[in-house]
């Protein structure tokens, strides 16, 4: 049997719920806070994610699914969704209408990482760009939105990790002081990060490798370097996290996986993940629109991982596909047929509907209506027919009912409606 490629996996129909419910709640909320749905394709040219994700990252480095496309263009599955909708901004000049959109999008990522728990291949995000404000409170704003989004699902033990990452100016001076303090400790630095120090010293910061972790630990800090104008806007967006009422933590250490951050970065965790502890991660990004050929356009952002927010509403609300409200008992071909059209029938007006398509006993048939978790039962005989009726169970009190089948529709309905109230 031809198995699952290792690292991808299968939502099934009892999960796929939650999944549903989870995009629901971002659709409306993010909706309510000024946000359109954007959609970008998976595949883009390789060089889109070269340019913006940077090519001293992991990602750019070892994780992306790249082929040769037509030509001589390299194409990758995008491995995150801010380049693309970046270049979908610049591409169909949506600056020329209104250089402030709010943008968010929904779909899959990949990345040829160690699969392992939390942490697939093909992995899924919410994602949310808000282009043309420049403001720190629109920073603030957008971590509003997403703690009360992740509240709206009930996720306990929620921890907002907040840094600045300053400017290309004043972060070359602190890649300056990076480097003088880690020269002298090269030989107990993982080999990335030995040859990441010359390019990419920041991402010495967010090595995973104990030995590194150990070496960062008493690094210069961020805040230490950060220039008038950078310094003003962190500053800001905490007061306008305090104003809201959102707690965070100042984490020093935070520098995020993508060189295009600017300014604020920021992560979501949670202690009931475990190891993969990061739900959602975001920042600014200031110079990216102009650095890929656009207009200079101040920019900020998050990414929710979806597998992990499904993990954890999981483990709260267990899952289920949606039971019938309305399961056809029938005894007898003519009474088989007669449920046949009204089930049809039922379900084109909305009402969730199961009919069996053997021949059970009506024993077997209430069992069956029973493990799927009908609401309702409409047991239909020959007899019951003859006198234009049919009666209707209600499973979980037991009580039933007799409704007249010509006027079949309401009648149901109305029941349904008044068990629900
Ligand atoms: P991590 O530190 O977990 O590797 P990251 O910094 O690489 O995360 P981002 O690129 O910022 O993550 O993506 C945002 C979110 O997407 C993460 O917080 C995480 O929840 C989720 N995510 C990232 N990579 C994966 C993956 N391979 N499998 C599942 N979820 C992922
Ligand atoms: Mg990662």
């Amino acid at each position: 049997m031809i198995q699952l490629v290792r690292g991808f996996r299968d939502i099934l129909p009892d999960e796929v719920a939650v999944w549903q419910h989870i995009e629901q709640v971002a659709r409306d909320r993010f909706e309510c806070f000024g946000f359109s749905e954007i959609r970008t394709p998976v595949i883009e040219q390789t060089a889109l994610f070269q340019r913006s994700i940077g090519e001293n990252t992991d990602i750019v480095e070892k994780e992306m699914y790249t082929f040769p496309g037509s030509r001589e263009t390299l194409l990758t599955l995008r491995p995150e969704a801010t380049a693309s909708v970046v270049r979908a901004y610049i591409q169909h000049k949506l600056y020329a209408k209104d250089p402030v959109q709010k943008l968010y999008s929904i779909g899959p990522m990949f990345r040829k990482e160690r699969p392992q728990k939390g942490r697939y291949r093909q992995f899924y995000q919410i994602n949310a760009e808000v282009f043309g404000i420049e403001s720190p409170y629109m920073d603030a704003h957008l971590i509003f939105m997403l703690v009360r989004f992740f509240e709206a699902l009930d996720i306990p033990g929620l921890r907002v990790h907040l840094n600045s990452l300053g400017c290309p100016e004043c972060r070359k001076a602190y890649r300056e002081a990076l480097q003088a303090a880690f020269i002298g400790k090269m030989d107990l630095l993982c080999s990335d990060c030995v040859r990441r120090m010359d390019k990419n010293p920041l991402r010495l910061l967010d090595c995973k490798v104990p030995g590194c972790r150990e070496v960062v630990s008493d690094a210069p800090s961020m805040s230490d370097f950060l220039c008038a104008d950078c310094s003003v806007h962190f500053q800001t967006v905490r007061a306008g996290l305090d104003a809201m009422g959102v707690s965070f933590e100042v984490d020093p250490r935070l520098v995020r996986g993508l060189d295009y951050y600017t300014r604020t970065a920021f992560e979501i965790q949670t202690d009931a993940l475990g190891a993969q502890s990061a739900v959602a991660g975001g920042g600014r990004y200031d110079g990216l629109v102009a650095q890929l050929g656009g207009p200079s356009m101040p920019a900020v952002g998050f990414a929710i991982g979806m597998d992990r927010l499904v993990e954890l509403v999981l483990a709260r609300h267990p899952a289920g596909v949606r039971p019938p409200e309305l399961f056809f008992a029938a005894m007898g071909a003519a009474a088989w047929e007669w449920s046949f059209q009204w089930a049809n029938l039922l379900s084109e007006q909305g009402i969730r509907v199961e009919i069996d398509f053997s021949e059970r006993s009506l024993k077997a048939l209430m069992r069956r209506a029973d493990r799927l978790g009908a609401k309702f039962v409409l047991i239909v005989g020959e007899r019951e027919l003859a006198e234009n009726t049919a009666s209707l169970r209600h499973m979980e009190t037991k009580e039933q009912t007799a409704v007249p089948v010509d006027n079949l529709v309401a009648a149901v309905k109305e029941t349904i409606r008044a068990s629900d109230s």
